[in-house]
């Protein structure tokens, strides 16, 4: 079969690779019809995190239909169309008991193969689901396959940061970073009932659909966001901050942004090993800071349940889609943001 798999450093190609076979009987394979590039998959273009083997099968946000199952799955069959989060799930252990998913003791990541160990991703003809019962998750027609796709990660993502912020109807809130995982944390923010969400990036286009999903643009670059959200607040800041970005700067503004005793729910994938604020600023502000890696699993089938009667289109973030085969002209052009470039689908035809 073939795949897009991880080269070395900003070198993705389409390769063939080993068919997915069922190595356990709790596997299921899937049949890959959709899937997309994800801002977490540059961390390892760009081989910040080392250690992965050349011809590791990239990618973790996928949809597809069961063309295999192990003797042991009983809640699929073949034929079912299937998301999945993107690590899977046991179902059982401490973690996927108090809905901490991306924790379950059992847990592997798709896309990550280190040593000739883990698991091949999802932007590949097909990929191998361990643990599949309690990994993936059916669909039907009453949402697309392209808003599948996107609540696998980023919409789960999205809500799971508002979630995080502890939304309240009369508060002021801000979003940092309005990629896909912003822009999905603008909507579920208003979902949760946010009435007055700021969103905050340099990038016009992405300003642009915050806007038209409600929110209000602040370009950080030509505006000064502090003094935006003081003079709306009574100089006190915003509620909550869902900082959607992971970079020191992005995580200071979120702490300049809050007011005494408000929340930062950061999502964004961090790689300093200091905090960009003290402990006696933390202190001093009565903080709530919340960060790590969603528990998209926990929130799929309220997603799906929720996401055809939600006001918003979720898939107005999809601006490209290409075959799998011209995958690596998806990955420059999405790490580049090149002509406006948000969120890239790649169809197996
Ligand atoms: P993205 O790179 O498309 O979006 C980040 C946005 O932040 C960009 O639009 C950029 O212009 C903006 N930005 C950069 N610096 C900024 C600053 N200082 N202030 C305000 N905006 C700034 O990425 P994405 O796909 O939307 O993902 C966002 C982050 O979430 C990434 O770090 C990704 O790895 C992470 N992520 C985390 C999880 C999780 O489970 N926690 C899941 C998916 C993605
Ligand atoms: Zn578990």
């Amino acid at each position: 079969m073939n795949a897009l798999t991880f080269q070395g450093k900003q070198h993705i190609s389409y390769t063939k690779i080993p068919d997915s076979q069922l190595l356990h009987d709790t596997d299921a394979i899937v049949k890959v019809t959709l899937c997309a590039i994800c801002g977490s998959d540059l961390h390892v273009y760009h081989a910040r995190e080392t250690g992965l083997d050349c011809g590791t099968a990239m990618g973790h946000e996928f949809v597809g239909e069961i063309v295999a199952l192990g003797k042991k799955v009983v809640s699929l069959k073949k034929g079912d169309q299937v998301l999945s989060p993107f690590t899977t799930n046991c179902g059982n252990c401490y973690y996927c008991c108090i809905g901490l998913t991306c924790r379950c003791v059992q847990g592997q990541l798709y896309g990550w193969v280190q040593n000739g160990l883990g698991l091949h991703g999802g932007q590949a003809q097909y990929v191998r689901v361990p643990l599949a019962d309690s990994t993936l998750v059916k669909f039907n027609q009453s949402v697309s396959p392209e808003e599948a796709l996107l609540i696998g990660d980023v919409r789960s993502t999205g809500f799971y940061c508002a979630h995080q912020a502890d939304i309240q109807a009369q508060g002021v809130y801000a979003v940092v970073g309005c990629g896909p995982v912003g822009l999905m944390a603008i909507i579920a923010a208003q979902e949760l009932g946010a009435e007055k969400v700021y969103a905050i990036d340099n990038i016009p286009e992405r300003l642009n659909l915050a806007q038209q999903f409600g929110a209000i643009p602040i370009n950080f670059t030509q505006q000064n966001a502090l003094a935006i959200i003081q003079e709306a607040t009574q100089g006190r800041g915003v509620d909550a901050v869902m900082e959607c970005v992971g970079s020191p700067a992005a995580s200071r503004l979120s702490f300049d942004l809050i007011r005494f005793g408000g929340t930062i729910s950061t999502v964004g994938v961090h790689t300093s090993t200091q905090f960009t604020f003290s402990p006696m600023e933390a202190y001093d502000k009565n903080v709530n800071f919340k960060i790590g890696r969603s528990p998209a699993r926990y929130y799929l089938q309220q997603l799906l349940n929720n996401t055809p009667n939600s006001p918003y289109d979720i898939c107005q973030i999809i601006t490209h889609q290409f075959k799998l085969a011209e995958g690596a002209a998806a990955y420059t052009l999405f790490d580049k943001k090149q002509d406006g470039c948000i969120k890239v689908v790649l169809r197996n035809e």
